[in-house]
């Protein structure tokens, strides 16, 4: 991620906007319908035996094996650099059969310096929202294993497939990619903006650098939300019990999005706050500098928004 850094610390005083907790997430409403007439049995053989479980049940964030899943995928990834074609390319493949093992299929998308990964997990209702976009890059300068920088958040996006292939009910798509080429500008991230079109994407989420975490309090850095991008994002970090400043930092894979009018937003480590990796860019940007509490405290925040942004009530 970003040579260059920077920016504003605009201090989030969380619980600046409360305003919409109240209410929205309440567990729901259809709890009880009980059959208000108590039908007779007369011809109930197995009319019972499916009594009020929801149809649109959300998975739970709490996945046991959450910090194995995200460390393995981060381990993996780490074995090399990711800067040459070979490099880059066995992380691909490395995508393609993470997918598969979660029943999606990947798709290398080429562009003109690179090819990017990608994988759409559909929406279930008629008439859904406009999909969101949900990415990180995988590519790496040179001579750096890149665990932080950038496998950390390419896991952290698997790990987010994962769960949203087991949400039942999505009113809208959502498109994961794995962007290449960032760290030598961009590319990967903007050949996708361009694909795409920002009147047809409602939100765009980034990942770039999420499991270093020297003092421990698992606060997380958005950078350059707009006002209901950020609200939503408290809410997330309400609901899973951490930290979310907002700050200013751009020149990462969001950008590519935003100058091209996209709502796109991304989240890190405490980048701006300075709890950021030592090893940025250098051979020691090794898993085993990484926090794994804080890798799936990063991930369960991230679920919880995106969940929020495509989870629906109905199949
Ligand atoms: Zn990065």
């Amino acid at each position: 991620m970003k040579p260059i850094l920077v920016l504003a610390l605009l201090a989030s005083a969380c619980g600046g906007d409360d305003s919409m907790l109240d209410g929205s997430t309440d567990a729901d409403d259809n709890s009880n319908d009980t059959d208000s007439t108590d039908s007779t049995d007369i011809t109930d053989d197995a009319d019972d035996l499916t009594p009020d479980a929801p149809l649109c049940p959300r998975p739970s964030l709490d996945q046991a094996d959450l910090a194995t899943y995200l460390m393995a995928s981060i381990e993996e990834l780490a074995r090399t650099p990711r800067y040459t074609d070979t490099e880059r390319n066995r992380a691909r493949t490395y995508f393609i059969s993470a997918l598969a093992d979660l029943g999606l299929t990947g798709e290398r998308v080429a562009f003109p310096s690179g090819a990017n990964i990608a994988v759409t997990i559909p929406a279930t209702v008629a008439s859904p929202e406009p999909p969101i976009i949900i990415g990180a890059h995988f590519d790496t300068v040179p001579d750096s294993p890149g665990a932080d920088d950038n496998a950390s958040g390419s896991a952290l996006v698997l790990a987010l497939a994962r769960f949203a292939k087991d949400l039942p009910c999505r009113r809208s798509a959502v498109e994961f990619i794995w962007f290449d080429r960032e760290e030598v500008g961009l590319f990967g991230s903007r050949a996708s903006a361009q694909s795409h079109d920002p009147a047809n994407v409602r939100v765009v989420y980034t990942f770039d650098q999420l499991g270093y975490n020297a003092d421990g309090d698992a606060a997380f850095e958005l950078e350059l939300p707009t006002p209901a991008t950020q609200a939503a994002w408290q809410r997330a970090a309400t609901a899973v019990g951490v930290t979310l400043r907002i700050t200013q930092t751009g020149n990462t894979d969001h950008e590519s999005f935003r100058e091209a009018g996209y709502d796109a937003v991304g989240l890190s480590e405490e980048y701006v706050g300075g709890d950021t990796t030592p090893y940025y860019h250098t051979p020691e940007d090794t898993a085993a500098t990484l926090d794994p509490g804080a890798m799936v405290l990063a991930t369960k925040l991230a679920a919880q928004a995106m969940f929020d942004a495509i989870a629906s009530e109905t199949p």
